[in-house]
């Protein structure tokens, strides 16, 4: 066995193979970047080396900088996980060059299946089925359109270099051909710094199933049966289950057999995934499946395929690449129950996922047979804009697919995070989702869905404001007795009454609050000090003067809320609401130029500026691009006028709510 790993690799999937490595006994050395020092993942390890600055090209893409430290440490391996250097050749190739192993197939391997083109034809020629289509090397526009035609409508253009679903374009018919094609090329240059793509049959009613394969150093190949990775979001998984429904043995065995040739045709050693594309329009037949793509590495969602095959897949990982074969055969294999794993991201359903940073002000899960949390962080710890802001795995297990599901979306539901948004709810209602429990779904069934499943903007729930604002309360006063709350409120606070003092009836009181950081004002109503116990009543103006008007207090669960530095978060069904207070002598910079500001609605790159101080521009008029963990957002104007001001250069990092733009709007 190896004595010690180097994992190079952060978050969850280092505290993942972390505590694999710990239990086989080997010693684990962490390498991490700036703004990884206080992480998770390099606590639980025996050792931990800085690597660089937080940017992952300076820091988990540096592949000498990880050699040195494996080299100093004398690491007997280097895990790569997912992502970052895993499905890098020269990785493994420099591995090998010092006498490091790698854990993961060989050089040759990955680059073989590293272009999407290259590996259609090779597995082709191996007899898998692939999607119809055009993958050689011509790069001409009128040749791929006449190809599109050749192939039918609806097509779709991918980077051959492609991954994370990006440089992916679905064309419906021929006018929209070469603006589909020239997008995919740009997102494909400036993500892979490769324009080239491929055109294929965009197959309908798409299931994505893959199929795990496990190859030892002496030609043994094995599968490990499918996920269902269909529930999808832009081309990227969102909840992956194994098995798959409505998958029948016999197709099972057919697509097991074909993950199996792919990755013979390629020398294939240690944990790989084989993609397939399943037309589901008539269920899952043997005829209709074709190869999309093989993934070199562990995978995310293998704890899914762990769950009902009893195996660790990690562990295996290492006996292969230290040479023992594996310890068993095909027909040794069997499937237990059902597991489904969710994928819970810093990110918000209501702002078209956009991804959400911050500090974790509460996280906590819960515990129960038949569940496992793969996470990174914990509460107290920050979602930084530097990586994929993935919080946690959640992975249910169950006999059955629906017992499965009813635990996931249980788990989901006792879920506490409070901080950054968070799709939880949105999980929650996936799993809830009536066609989804039945197994009718595709890939495009969460954009069919977006609404029913709250994926959509939302107003600021009234009760989560009342409860908020009496949780400051409740904070600094006893609410149980409003005799004694009077005399504290009529002292030196806060709130200090501004207003008129009655000797008889209810006395009001308002003071400044956020509600998502919106201003507004929420007015407290005392109770009458001549009755003994009577209500105390908050009211909360926000917007165009609506107010709400709250009933009795009654003491409140403290699990549904998380205090910060400036107030409170509010969860309630799924979603925080944040409740600050603040100091309304604050000068509102913001609102004092009369213009409208443009700012960078997260951390990240300013991409491309469209627009120069003194243009007119019109509203919905596209303004500049920001670039942020695996997306661009694109900014427009909120109304006509003219560019006053621009406060950010094309390629500089901007902060979240960072001006960029400042507009002279016409009311
Ligand atoms: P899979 O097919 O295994 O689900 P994905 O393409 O969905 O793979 O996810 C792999 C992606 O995860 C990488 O392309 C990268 O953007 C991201 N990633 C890489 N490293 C990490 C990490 N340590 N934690 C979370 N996400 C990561
Ligand atoms: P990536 O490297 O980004 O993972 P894939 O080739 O695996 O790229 O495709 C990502 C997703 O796009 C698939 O999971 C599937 O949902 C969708 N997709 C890919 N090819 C097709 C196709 N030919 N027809 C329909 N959907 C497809
Ligand atoms: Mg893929």
């Amino acid at each position: 066995m190896l004595e010690s790993v180097l994992i190079a690799n952060r978050g969850e999937i280092a505290c993942r193979i972390i505590r694999t490595a710990k239990r086989l006994g080997m010693r684990t050395i962490a390498v991490y970047s700036e703004a990884d020092a206080d992480a998770l993942f390099v606590r639980m390890a025996d050792e931990a080396h800085l690597i660089g600055p937080a940017p992952a090209r300076e820091s988990y893409l540096q592949i000498e900088r990880i050699l040195d430290v494996a080299k100093r440490t004398g690491a007997a391996c280097i895990h790569p996980g997912y992502g970052f250097l895993s499905e890098r050749a020269e990785f493994a190739e420099a591995c090998a060059q010092n006498g490091i192993v790698f854990v993961g197939p060989p050089a040759s391997a990955i680059r073989a299946m590293g272009l999407k083109d290259a590996a259609k034809a090779l597995v082709q020629q191996a007899g898998v089925p692939v999607v119809p289509g055009y993958h050689g090397s011509k790069q001409d526009p009128d040749f791929l359109r006449q190809k599109a035609y050749e192939i039918g409508y609806p097509v779709l253009i991918k980077a051959v270099a492609g991954g994370g679903g990006k440089g992916m374009r679905r064309v419906e018919k021929a006018a929209d051909f070469d603006a589909a094609l020239e997008s995919a090329q740009r997102e494909a240059s400036s993500a892979f710094g490769d324009p080239r793509v491929l055109v294929e049959k965009y197959i309908l009613a798409p299931r994505h199933i893959e199929i795990q394969v496990f190859a030892d150093q002496e030609g043994n190949v094995v599968h490990l049966f499918e996920r269902d990775c269909s529930l999808q979001r832009r081309h990227q998984k969102v909840i992956e289950e194994a098995p798959a429904p409505g998958m029948t043995p016999e197709m099972r065995e057919i697509m097991g057999k074909a993950a199996i040739e792919a990755a013979r045709a390629v020398g294939y050693v240690g944990a790989g995934t084989v993609e397939f594309i399943a037309d589901g329009r008539e269920g899952l037949r043997p005829d209709r499946f074709y190869f999309m793509e093989m993934n070199t590495r562990l995978q995310v969602e293998h704890p899914v395929t762990e769950a009902i095959t009893g195996l660790d897949l990690v562990e295996l990982q290492f006996q292969v690449a230290s040479g023992d074969w594996l310890p068993f055969n095909q027909d040794d294999l069997e499937i237990h129950g059902h597991a489904v794993e969710a994928r819970l991201y810093a990110e918000d359903p209501e702002k078209e996922f956009l991804p959400s940073t911050g500090k974790l002000w509460a996280l906590d899960f819960p515990e129960d047979e038949g569940l496992r949390i793969d996470t990174g962080v914990q509460a107290g710890d920050e979602v930084t804009p530097y990586y994929d802001p993935m919080i946690a795995k959640v992975i249910a297990h169950g006999a059955t697919r629906e017992e499965a599901l009813s635990r996931l979306a249980e788990a989901l539901g006792d879920t506490v995070v409070a901080g950054p948004k968070t799709n939880v709810a949105f999980l929650k209602k996936l799993c809830e989702a009536r066609e989804f429990r039945k197994g009718q779904f595709d890939t495009g069934y969460i954009d069919r869905n977006m609404e029913q499943l709250g994926a959509a903007p939302q107003a600021a729930d009234p009760e989560s404001v009342r409860l908020g604002v009496l949780r400051l309360l409740e904070h600094d006063f006893d609410l149980r007795n409003y005799r004694s709350t009077v005399q504290v409120g009529s002292a030196e606070t806060a709130w200090d009454d501004h207003d008129g003092f009655q000797l008889a009836g209810p006395r009001r009181q308002g003071f400044p609050i956020k509600v998502d950081g919106e201003r507004t004002e929420a007015v407290l109503e005392w109770p009458d000090p001549s009755a003994h116990h009577a209500a105390l009543n908050v009211a909360v103006r926000w917007g165009d003067g609506v107010s709400h008007l709250i009933e009795d207090y009654m003491p409140l669960d403290p699990r549904g809320f998380a205090m910060t530095d400036d107030g409170v978060i509010v969860l309630r069904e799924g979603r925080q609401t944040r409740i600050a207070m603040y100091d309304p002598f604050d000068i509102d910079l913001e609102h004092m130029d009369g213009g409208d500001s443009i700012k960078a609605p997260m951390h990240g790159k300013l991409i491309a500026l469209f627009v120069q101080p003194g243009d007119r521009v019109e509203k919905g008029q596209r303004l500049a691009v920001v670039e942020a963990m695996k997306m661009e957002h694109v900014l427009i104007a909120p109304a006509d006028g003219e560019v006053a001001e621009i406060a950010a250069e094309p390629g500089a990092q901007v902060a979240e709510g960072a001006r960029l733009i400042v507009l002279k709007t016409e009311e």
